[in-house]
């Protein structure tokens, strides 16, 4: 059977920020040549007054009529700028008025109770999302385009219970995905999914995180075996560095999936951590563009390694990262004790972003906002075996990303020789573990010389 021509159009918040920008994404979306399947963030700043709002509703009324009138009037305003047909116009303004009359009275519930859980929180978020689909739907509409709401709760994309940072059981989202992406395809109607959530099996919403839309764009470009996802952004995509620390930085043309993947860990955090996985199987290659800019390439993410001969294709920061040293001279020596280590922090849903072990020492690279919790668990470890436990904090974690670096001899060396010029001290470095990247902890003080003097190495 000849494979349908879908490409996935992912636009942001950032691209959703008034009727110019609104404008301009209708337009790539109407010009485009194959089936385009849509998914949306919530318009710019709409995720963060949501959560503001649920933050300070406890108890006080004033506050949830202050959030309501700020989320109304935004979104009003928009609708207003960007639809002309008073019909279409009215229309959808009947639509955003239920939504966000939901949300006033899920508020006034936190403000009455003084009761917040996870998925009540996933659920208020959500409406962020369903808002702005509602909104670019009716856009389209009034540039003659039909287009329909798909609100992701709804169309079995089944998740974990993890509310507010879930994965997607793919499988399952397929299974029961499979006739109505049928159907849409048939029916020529560009369907606008909302971004950022699904719902566990009870049909309780969750969310995926900040920045969540960019993973569920992946999941529906999985769902509908797309042929290319597009993840639109105000800014270039991938850069050489973070251009808030260096100046001459490069967008970066082509990618391949585990430097897309190690990357979407550092820096500006371009896509969501997760984005390369539901489509990784598929081989379903995704493009990083610039609503302003809608004619430049952009990042090109494809499967397979691509070498390039510089090999180093960016310098990239976590700036959020604690450290923790697990001593004990037994350590090398003990079966299991990772394995334990592992099981007890994430039973408390910590994740352990990496770890470097030697004979008498265990290093646990986490959150920040993990860190203090992941101490207390490990201090109930201490004993025989564990002799000291110390906390790492004002670190900055590097990565020097690109195919190739293990196999071409020297770059490990470059990398130290360039930070030692600089006369810091590396806390700790790791290569090996990846094909395409390779770590390095330095003190937080020193990440932008540092950052430069590898970036001038290696890049230029
Ligand atoms: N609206 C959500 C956020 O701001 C999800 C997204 O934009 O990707 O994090
Ligand atoms: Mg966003």
């Amino acid at each position: 059977m000849e494979k349908n021509i879908i490409k996935v159009l992912k636009f942001g918040g950032d691209c959703l920020n008034g009727s110019q920008n609104i404008l301009k994404v209708v337009e790539i979306i109407i010009s485009e040549k194959s089936f385009p399947v849509v998914v949306v963030s919530a318009m710019e700043g709409m995720t963060d007054l949501l959560i503001n709002g649920i933050n300070k509703a406890k108890g006080k009324e004033t506050n949830v009529s202050d959030t309501i009138s700020v989320l109304t009037e935004y979104h009003y305003n928009v609708a207003q700028e960007s639809i002309k047909n008073d019909k279409v116009f009215n229309k959808t303004i009947q639509e955003i008025t239920v939504l966000i009359k939901k949300v006033e009275r899920l508020l006034y519930g936190v403000c009455y109770t003084e009761e917040i859980t996870d998925a009540v929180r996933a659920y208020i978020l959500s409406y962020g999302e369903r808002i702005s689909a509602s909104i670019i739907s009716g856009v389209l509409e009034d540039n003659g385009t039909q287009s329909n709401v798909v609100e992701t709760d709804k169309i079995g994309l089944i998740t974990d219970e993890n509310y507010e940072n879930a994965t997607v059981d793919l499988e399952e989202f397929k299974r029961n995905f499979n006739f109505l992406a049928h159907n849409i395809f048939n029916s020529g109607v560009i369907p606008i999914f909302t971004g950022f959530f699904g719902s566990t099996p009870e049909g309780k919403v969750t969310t995926f995180g900040r920045g969540g839309a960019d993973y569920t764009a992946s999941v529906i470009a999985f769902g509908f075996d797309a042929t290319e996802l597009e993840i639109w952004k105000l800014d270039n995509g991938f850069t050489s560095a973070d251009p808030d620390f260096v100046n001459n930085t490069n967008v970066i043309e082509k990618l391949s999936y585990f430097e897309a993947a190690e990357l979407s860990y550092f820096g500006k955090k371009v896509l969501h951590p997760l984005t390369i996985e539901p489509i990784a199987p598929l081989e379903i290659p995704i493009s990083v563009k610039n609503l302003l800019d809608p004619k430049n390439k952009g990042t090109l993410i494809l499967p397979d390694a691509y070498i390039e001969e510089n090999i180093v294709k960016s310098i990239s920061q976590n700036e959020n990262i604690s450290m923790i040293r697990i001593h004990g001279t037994g350590i090398g020596y003990k079966p299991g004790l990772i394995r334990n280590i592992g099981d007890a922090l994430s039973a408390s849903n910590i994740n352990i972003f990496a770890t470097v072990s030697s004979q008498t020492t265990i290093n646990l690279l986490i959150e920040n906002k993990d860190a203090e919790d992941a101490v207390e668990i490990l201090n109930s470890f201490k004993g025989k075996i564990i002799e000291k436990i110390d906390f790492v904090r004002n670190i900055a974690l590097i990565a020097v990303i690109g195919e190739g670096l293990l196999k071409k001899r020297g770059i490990f060396g470059r990398i130290l020789n360039s930070i030692s010029n600089e006369k810091v001290n590396v806390e700790m470095a790791s290569a090996g573990a990846s094909e395409v990247a390779i770590y390095i902890i330095v003190p937080k003080d020193e990440l932008k010389e540092v950052i430069n003097a590898l970036h001038k190495e290696f890049i230029g």
